[in-house]
């Protein structure tokens, strides 16, 4: 069912505990924590606590829960302190552009230049 937890899935496993993490925020329905790989100063992953494959999916099946992550997106900015010069939001969608956790999540990048259009 939409929304359900998957046992295959890294962000289910993240929500769940059972995967560290460095957790900056936490709501009800998000959970916002460091990337791995860091591509920016600043690199925060925002994710729905409920599965669905990509933001798209999220959007039409809980749009809530879709507004409650861009909105978190917007306080781990504020929190970072990299709002007043400028952040990035990604939503990478699909292999062909790079996704590779097909569980929805939001990149937060600043704390650096960035480059448009982004490659
Ligand atoms: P995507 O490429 O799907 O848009 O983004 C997935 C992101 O998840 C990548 O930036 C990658 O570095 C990050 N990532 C992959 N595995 C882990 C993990 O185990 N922990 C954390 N914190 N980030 C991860």
């Amino acid at each position: 069912m939409a929304g359900e937890p998957r046992s295959d899935c890294l962000f289910c496993k993240i929500v769940a505990g059972e995967v560290p993490a460095t957790v900056v925020r936490e709501t009800e329905t998000t959970v916002a924590f460091r990337d791995i790989n860091p591509q920016a100063p600043t690199h925060v992953l925002v994710i729905p606590k409920e599965h669905h494959p990509d933001a798209a999916a999220l959007a039409a099946a809980a749009p809530e829960v879709a507004a409650d992550v861009l909105r978190e997106a917007g306080e781990v900015a504020a929190q970072e302190k990299i709002d007043d010069a400028g952040y990035r939001i990604v939503l990478n969608t699909g292999a062909g552009a790079g996704q590779t956790v097909f569980h929805a999540h939001a990149h937060v990048l600043g704390g650096r230049g960035l480059e448009w259009p982004p490659g």
